[in-house]
């Protein structure tokens, strides 16, 4: 039962031991080794349970062997988050795993200019997280792409669903490509989510904790 065991590359175990992150906690257990597998995935998890190292530590591990320079305007991982704070913590979390990888990021979220955060895109990055609202303005003013996204990660489904962005979010993924991996995260599974889970997910594993 550790990190080592799960699989994740030295850099990305060196951040951990740094973080005093000693053992993954279940939905770790349970997830990292079919993300890492390539499986698309199902996570029915609360905050506090580790969720977002969950899916950070293997997106982490996609960009550490498969280094490439994203595209302009584009990102390779794309986190969507529903709230401004959220997003913010996601980001962090992926900079303190992935402080030996140094992937480049951006944020984008409300209540920061638009024209800040398109400059912050236009060389591309390998992993951005965004709100659904701004993440939709950027891609209508040409600043964002997303048909490279080689991982999406859909985060607090049920509480995004509950804000209203449905819509957008289905904005987002007719912009995604077809073929592409999928994590998917909720607190609870109403039949509404299953839904749109079954839409976005192809074969998915389910892990609950
Ligand atoms: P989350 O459920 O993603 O909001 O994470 C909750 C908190 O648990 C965060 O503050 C993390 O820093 C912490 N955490 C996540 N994974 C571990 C771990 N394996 N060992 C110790 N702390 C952890």
């Amino acid at each position: 039962n550790s990190f080592a065991e799960l699989g994740l590359a030295e850099p990305i175990l060196k951040a951990l031991a740094e973080a005093s992150h000693e053992t993954p906690t279940p939905i770790q257990a349970q997830a990292v080794p079919h993300v890492l597998a390539g499986h698309d995935l199902i996570g029915i998890a609360q905050t506090g349970t580790g969720k977002t190292a969950a899916f950070a530590l293997p997106i982490l591990h996609h960009i550490a062997t498969e280094r490439r320079r994203p595209e302009r305007r584009s990102a390779r991982v794309l986190v969507l988050s529903p709230t401004r704070e959220l997003s913010g913590q996601i980001l962090d979390s992926f900079r303190l795993y992935g402080r030996h990888v140094r992937p480049t990021t951006a944020l984008a979220i409300g209540g920061v200019p638009l024209g800040r955060q398109a400059r912050a895109m236009m060389a591309g990055v390998d992993v951005l997280v965004a709100t659904p609202g701004r993440l939709v303005d950027l891609v209508e003013n040409n600043a964002v792409r997303l048909d490279l996204v080689e991982m999406f990660v859909l985060d607090e489904a049920d509480q995004m669903l509950d804000m209203g962005f449905i819509h957008a979010i289905r904005a987002i993924v007719a912009k995604l490509p077809k073929v592409r991996r999928n994590l998917f995260f909720s607190a609870t599974m109403p039949k509404e989510i299953e839904k749109l889970a079954s839409a976005l997910l192809t074969d998915p594993v389910r892990v609950a904790v």
